[in-house]
């Protein structure tokens, strides 16, 4: 999947220039674990070895998981990020959380380890759809028609009709995101023999972390712009103008955009040619010999 070199969207951009990789700025949430993973013998589940859990550390994470497509790409992400934190019902396991009951515990659904494809391909495409739908409304423009059919908690006859309405809804689509997630708050001493105190956001699972990334990209004051090149996300220097390409400084430096400016030139001068090509013949079509 991917962003396509169409789905050029741009946000106002201030202040986030260094580097061009989107979202390597520090994050709210600490570090959480991050368990082995291999696909099942069939090719449809993911699953999760606990006893391997290690640490995810680098951030990368918007932009490995919008490109969610297959197994193999689900696979890749998970290798890095770790599980969303689905339940055996292929659904995020808070929908059924422990209670306690009468001071007797009911246990609820936990995350299973087992983590279909599906699901994960699903909610890749609802995360790029909630930044590129975000990013336009953070522009005033009306979020990407084609996007809202991703977002499966947004009614369709409520969206693509105002920015206002659109807004209203991506709000609480994306809220609602971050409420099936999980975060964990935490407070104590690390090192119990030093004096600092930590006290921390977690998030429960990869899921959360996501919602996080995708709320930070539409909040940054600097924006979100998709590369035409490589369809990458990535912070954009100046404020964009829809309809225009742009390119991040990778694929300005490999010249792709050069290229693409040439391309499109001789199209147009195709196009032009084959226009006045036109007019001289069609004088001609109409006379009767
Ligand atoms: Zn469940
Ligand atoms: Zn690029």
């Amino acid at each position: 999947m991917g962003f396509s070199s169409e789905e050029k969207i741009a946000v106002e951009s201030a202040s986030m220039h260094d580097g061009d990789k989107l979202l390597t700025k520090t994050s709210p949430l600490a570090p959480w674990p991050v368990p082995d993973v291999a696909l099942d013998p069939e090719g449809t589940h993911l699953v999760f070895d606990w006893e391997q859990a290690s640490v995810a550390t680098d951030r990368d994470l918007l932009n490995d998981f919008t490109k969610i497509e297959d197994s193999r790409t689900a696979l890749q992400c998970a290798k890095r990020w770790g599980p969303l934190g689905l339940c055996e019902h292929g659904i995020p396991a808070t929908h059924n959380p422990h209670s306690f009951v009468e001071g007797r515990m009911r246990l609820g659904c936990y995350p299973s380890g087992w983590e279909p494809v599906d699901a994960w391909v699903r909610y890749a495409r609802e995360a790029r759809a909630l930044v590129l739908i975000g990013a336009n409304l953070r522009n005033g423009v009306l979020g990407g028609r084609g996007q809202w059919k991703h977002v499966l908690i947004a009614p369709a006859s409520r969206v693509g009709r105002s920015v206002e309405e659109d807004r209203l809804c991506l709000g609480g689509a994306l809220t609602s995101w971050l409420q099936q997630g999980q975060i964990h708050v935490l407070f104590g001493w690390p090192d119990l023999a030093t004096d600092e105190p930590v006290f921390q956001w977690r998030a429960g699972s990869l899921l959360l972390a996501v919602g996080v990334e995708i709320a930070g990209a539409i909040t940054r004051t600097s924006g979100v712009a998709i590369c035409s090149g490589c369809g990458e996300l990535f912070p954009p220097a100046r404020r964009q103008r829809p309809g225009r390409r742009s390119y991040c400084a990778e694929c300005r430096e490999k010249r792709i955009d050069k290229r693409d400016a040439e391309r499109a030139y001789e199209a147009r001068q195709k196009e032009k040619a084959a226009k006045s090509g036109q007019k001289r013949r069609s004088p001609r079509k109409g006379t009767v010999q």
